[in-house]
């Protein structure tokens, strides 16, 4: 199995993260979100790196992009005013014409990104597959909004969420399958085996923003899954489909996003419980306070306040020790630092 590797961190800004949400949050500059990816080859991704970098700093833009010889996976803002500057620049990139972007669904109070990160990367997604071992083209076909309503109504249907469990813990289609796993690689590895009952029915997927589904579906046809669809432009794309075109949203509750908003409210319900008390709903996402824990949790307003943004008392208490000795645990007992999306995280007890 292939290892995902940064090959290249570009311009590293090494102020703290407080500093750096400080200068962006004080800017006032208004951004547009957005996310676009695509299967492009790229003969020569360093170069690319670094023109990608110097062009969207020049325009202010913040974000975290993935090249690789396979394609480019963005997550990114622009500032509104250089909107089209961006849009030309994008334009003028053969690779990049006709690339769809998906623009979020809503923005928050502050902004989605405090740093430019432009990185080289061996895949554009980690899903620990060898792309020489099947066909990668041979994708499902795609479903408009539209399709995948039918598809949600359809009895016949089996509808799967390829995301990890912490997001379709806080969101996902009505009676949709949604794995408990922590990585893509993971879902990947069960997928064959949990759906092989569903063997012959028609299988639709999802995922964010639709680039999981495109190696997931090829994936699953390569395990002799042969009605295999899945949801163009994925979750964002749905939710504006559905507000043009005036249909039904089967999609309950929020979005995860992997920025600082941590997710778009698409269906008004909330569906998740407090990870800390277990029983007051909420879907708001926290990390806590104490840097050498960080874990992701969910978090009801009284449990917040109680313990002060911290997972528990345990971590409020750490985090009043001197900064040397802190460090020291720090460097002795934090295993999964930067992992902080990934298997750090909480569940609530039910
Ligand atoms: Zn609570
Ligand atoms: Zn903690």
């Amino acid at each position: 199995m292939m290892r995902e590797q940064k090959v290249e961190s570009m311009k590293k800004d090494m102020r703290p993260r407080d500093e750096k949400k400080k200068t962006v949050v004080a800017d006032g500059i208004e951004r547009t979100t957005l996310s676009f990816y695509g299967y492009v080859p790229f003969e020569n991704p360093k170069f690319f790196c670094e023109e990608l970098f110097e062009r969207l700093h020049s325009l202010g833009c913040l974000g975290r992009i993935y090249i690789a010889k396979e394609g480019i996976n963005a997550q990114m803002n622009v500032p509104k005013k250089n909107w089209d500057l961006f849009d030309a620049y994008i334009k003028s990139r053969k690779e990049l014409i006709g690339i769809p972007y998906k623009i979020a669904v809503e923005e928050c109070d502050t902004p989605s990104f405090y740093k430019l990160t432009v990185k080289v990367k061996e895949k554009i997604v980690a899903d620990g597959l060898s792309d020489d071992l099947f066909d990668v083209t041979n994708t499902g076909a795609y479903l408009s909004a539209k399709e995948f309503n039918e598809y949600v109504e359809d009895e016949e249907a089996v509808v799967v969420d390829m995301r990890n469990g912490y997001e379709s813990e806080i969101g996902h289609f009505e009676g949709a399958i949604t794995p408990e796993v922590d990585t893509f690689r993971e879902e990947l590895r069960i997928a064959p085996e949990l759906l092989k009952i569903h063997k012959n029915k028609k299988i639709a997927l999802y995922c964010t923003g639709g680039i999981r589904c495109e190696k997931a579906s090829a994936w699953l046809k390569h395990n002799g899954f042969e009605h295999v669809r899945h949801l163009k432009g994925g979750i964002i794309d749905y939710k504006h489909q559905v507000e043009r075109e005036g249909l039904q949203n089967h999609f309950l509750g929020k979005n995860f996003v992997f920025d600082e908003r941590m997710g778009e409210r698409i269906g008004n319900e909330v569906i998740s419980y407090c990870h800390l008390c277990s029983k007051t709903k909420s879907d708001t996402h926290y990390h806590c306070k104490n840097i050498a824990c960080h874990i992701l949790f969910l978090g009801c307003n009284a449990c917040i306040e109680k313990k002060n943004g911290y997972c528990s008392y345990k971590c409020m208490t750490f985090d009043k020790l001197p900064e040397g000795v802190k460090n020291y645990f720090t460097r002795n007992t934090h295993l999964n630092k930067g992992a902080q999306f990934k298997k750090h995280r909480m569940k609530a007890k039910r």
